[in-house]
Formats: C-alpha cells, structure tokens, sequence
C-alpha cells in the first residue's frame, strides 16, 4: 500500500484517475518517479494556461527569490504587489476601458467568489443570490449554495440558502425562452422570489459539462439584471486569463460585470492567488472586514506580472489560443460525426466532447491515461470529456495528443454494453 492509500484522506480525487506519483513537469508535460511523460491536457484544472515552470516566469521568480523578496505578507503593501496592480491596470484593465477596485480575498477561487458574494449582500442589503444549473463556483459553503452538483452539495452537511438556481443557456433545450421565468418572477409580487443580491455565471461553464452561454444570453442577462439593479458577478476563475481567447471570457459578448472573479491562471506559474475586481462605486467594506492570513503571496505576484508582461502585452496569445482552438474543435467534429449523439462544444482552448452514453467519456480519459495522455471528464454525469491544454501547448504537442484522445475515445466507443453494465 502506498503512503498516499495509508495515510492521505479518502477525499482525494485526480489522483485516483491518474495514480502515477510526479516528479516533474516542464511545458504541456509532466513526468513520473520513473521518468515517464505524460502530455497534460488538463493544465491543472486551468491553473497552468502558461504551462509548466515556464522558463519566463521561472526566470523571474529566481530572481525574486535570489533577491530575498519578502514571501508573505498578510496584505501589506510590497514592491512585488506595486508592481501586478501597476501592471494588471496597464495590460489588462486600460485596454479594455475597464473601471475595477482590486481586492485580494485569498488564495483560491472559492474565496473570490465568497467575498464577490459577501460584497453583493452587503451593498445591496438583500439576500438572494441567482444562479445557474450546473454551476460550479467552489467548495465553501457560500459557493456551494450557488453550485449545482448534488454530491457536492450533499457535502455541506448543512442547509444551502438564499441561493435560486434557474436553467442555464440551452439546458431546456432548444428554443425555450431566456429568462422568462426570472423576469416574470421579478416583476409579479406574488412570486415569492424577493429581488436578488446579485446573479453569478460563468460564460463558459467548465466544471458543468463544458456548457457554452451564447453571446445574446449573456447580454440579456446583463440587461436583466440592469433593469433590476442585480449586480452581475462573472465568475472567470477557470475561463479567465485567456482560456477562450481573450483575457476575460466576457469580452466576446461585451459585458462589465459589476463584480469579477479571477483564480487559477492569474497567479500565472500554478501559485495561489485570486483575485476579486469591483466597480468602484461598489467598494464599501470596511477595513479588514474581509480577511486571511494568505492574501500576500507575493511569489504568486511575481510570476503574475511577468505572466501578464510576457502575454498580454499583445493579442499574439489570444489569436494562438484562437486558431488552436479551431484545430482541437475541428477534430473532436470528426470524431463526433462518427458517433450518433456526441457534440462538440467550448471556446478558445477548452473544448468539450459530451458523448451519448455517460461512462465512455470515463473509460476514454482512463484509455488516455495509459497512452500517456491526462484529460479530465465533465458534466453532472462526466459525459464530457474535457480538453482544456495549456494555451503555450505547441502544435506538435496538439497533434499528438488529439490523436491519442482520437483512438482513446474510440477503443471507449467499442466496448461492449456489458461491459459498461458492469461498470455502474
Ligand atoms: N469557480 C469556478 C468557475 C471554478 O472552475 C472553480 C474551480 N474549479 C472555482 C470557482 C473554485 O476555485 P478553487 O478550487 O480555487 O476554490
């Protein structure tokens, strides 16, 4: 038995897919104890959109270090963080005419969304936050009210309020109209619905099946939510930092949420950091009434400005992830056309292939891992193999692995109803 079975908590999850034990990872692979590689096409849960130890960022943090750079620092003022505010106006907000306080709410998405939950309460002084089938915006309990998942709501142990989730774009199918339940309950009085805090969404919901929002039903969400003075909170923690092309999944559709929160690849080398972007007009907290130990870690802010001044400088990123994207849908269409029922659908780098009967999408990411290829699964019941790559992922690397994900999905296609039986 290995000290990982002995001793971790059953509670662990990637590892059970993927047993080998790493060493090391360079780029879009990862290597294990005996030296075998492995072409990642999950890039930690989209917290390496730059890859692994990318050589610019390495380079940077190296120096920091070598340097003494202060490591942690609660959330008192330092160069390095100077530096990523200065930066991340200059590259990310002024481009974009965007108007955003910056809050540093800790380390992980789930805290972003906390304090972007938090913040919408205490603003509006209502309760009530609106959120979508299938969601999925972290594991504490103000995020698991607004997520979808059954079991990972059942984890909870206690009663998940002022939360109202309602159909996301196509979950009715086809046809069905948008919001016409919501704008009906908001504006009957007898709806007993009270007027919502604020609405979450991701436009592109990663976790949820690889569910793509179409640019007009965000936009009537965005309108929704103005008529009704809802503040509208994008959740961009897996779908930012130009996993769909651009640097904020929202700018294909045109939107300024009111609150923004960005995780994952915002620290840029797989560092922890998040961070959670307001109006101005909205920043009414009081000194420290949102806190954590962890808010100041400022290796994570290193490598997120030389992320930002490597990448965003200019749109050559975004165009890459645009154009390799393409080529990653166009195969998964040939592999869908041959099998009745499957669909492709994402944008930019993450693209999903949901298939007719749940289980293949499982037993193509095991067939996958044995050719040396890590992808993950998706969706309410894992029907959707999910393809998310680092965006630094070379052509040749795209190749190879789509070609192993090709004969992976096919070897899951062929097995036999039985067997699948056999499976649960
Ligand atoms: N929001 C979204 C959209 C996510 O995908 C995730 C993580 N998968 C989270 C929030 C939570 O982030 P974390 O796991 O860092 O708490």
């Amino acid at each position: 038995m290995s000290v990982f079975e002995k001793l971790e908590s059953e509670v662990r999850s990637y590892c059970r897919g993927w047993p080998a034990v790493f060493g090391r990872a360079v780029g879009s692979r990862l290597y294990d104890e005996r030296g075998r590689a492995y072409l990642d096409f999950f890039a930690g849960a989209g917290s390496l959109n730059y890859g692994h130890n990318n050589p610019v960022l390495k380079q940077a943090l190296l120096e920091y270090l070598t340097a003494d750079g202060i490591t942690q620092a609660l959330d008192m003022s330092t160069e390095a963080k100077g530096e990523l505010l200065e930066t991340f106006a200059e590259l990310v907000l002024k481009p974009r005419v965007l108007d955003y306080k910056v809050q540093f709410p800790g380390p992980t998405g789930t805290n972003a969304v906390e304090s972007a939950l938090k913040l919408a309460r205490k603003v509006t002084g209502r309760r009530t936050v609106v959120s979508f089938t299938n969601a999925f915006h972290g594991m504490t309990l103000g995020s698991l009210a607004v997520t979808g998942n059954a079991a990972k709501r059942r984890g909870a142990g206690v009663p998940l309020t002022d939360a109202l989730a309602i159909p996301y774009d196509g979950y009715l199918g086809a046809g069905a109209p948008d919001f016409g339940l919501l704008e009906r309950m908001l504006t009957d009085r007898g709806s007993g619905l009270e007027l919502p805090a604020a609405v979450i969404v991701e436009t592109v919901q990663g976790e949820g099946g690889v569910n793509v929002a179409r640019r007009e039903w965000l936009r009537a969400l965005a309108e929704l939510c103005r008529q009704h003075e809802i503040l509208l909170i994008v959740d961009d923690v897996q779908m930012g930092c130009g996993r769909t092309g651009a640097f904020f999944s929202f700018e294909e559709a045109g939107l300024t949420p009111d609150i923004v929160v960005l995780s994952k690849s915002i620290g840029g080398y797989g560092l922890p950091m998040a961070l959670t972007l307001l109006r101005p007009d909205l920043d009414v907290w009081e000194p420290g009434e949102h806190n954590g130990t962890f808010r100041g870690n400022n290796l994570a802010f290193v490598t997120a400005t030389a992320a930002l001044r490597s990448y965003w400088a200019d749109d050559a990123l975004e165009r890459g992830t645009l154009a390799k994207g393409e080529r990653v849908r166009g195969v998964l269409a040939e592999l869908a056309a041959g099998i009745p029922g499957a669909e492709v659908r994402g944008r930019g780098l993450v693209q999903g292939l949901a298939l007719p009967v749940p289980q293949w999408a499982g037993l193509a990411a095991r067939a996958a891992y044995r050719r040396g290829v890590l992808v993950e699964t998706s969706g309410a019941e894992g029907q959707v193999l999910k393809l998310m790559p680092p965006l630094t992922v070379t052509d040749e690397e795209l190749t190879e692995g789509l070609a192993v994900l090709a004969d992976s999905v096919r070897e899951a296609v062929e097995r036999a109803p039985e067997e699948l039986g056999a499976l649960g």
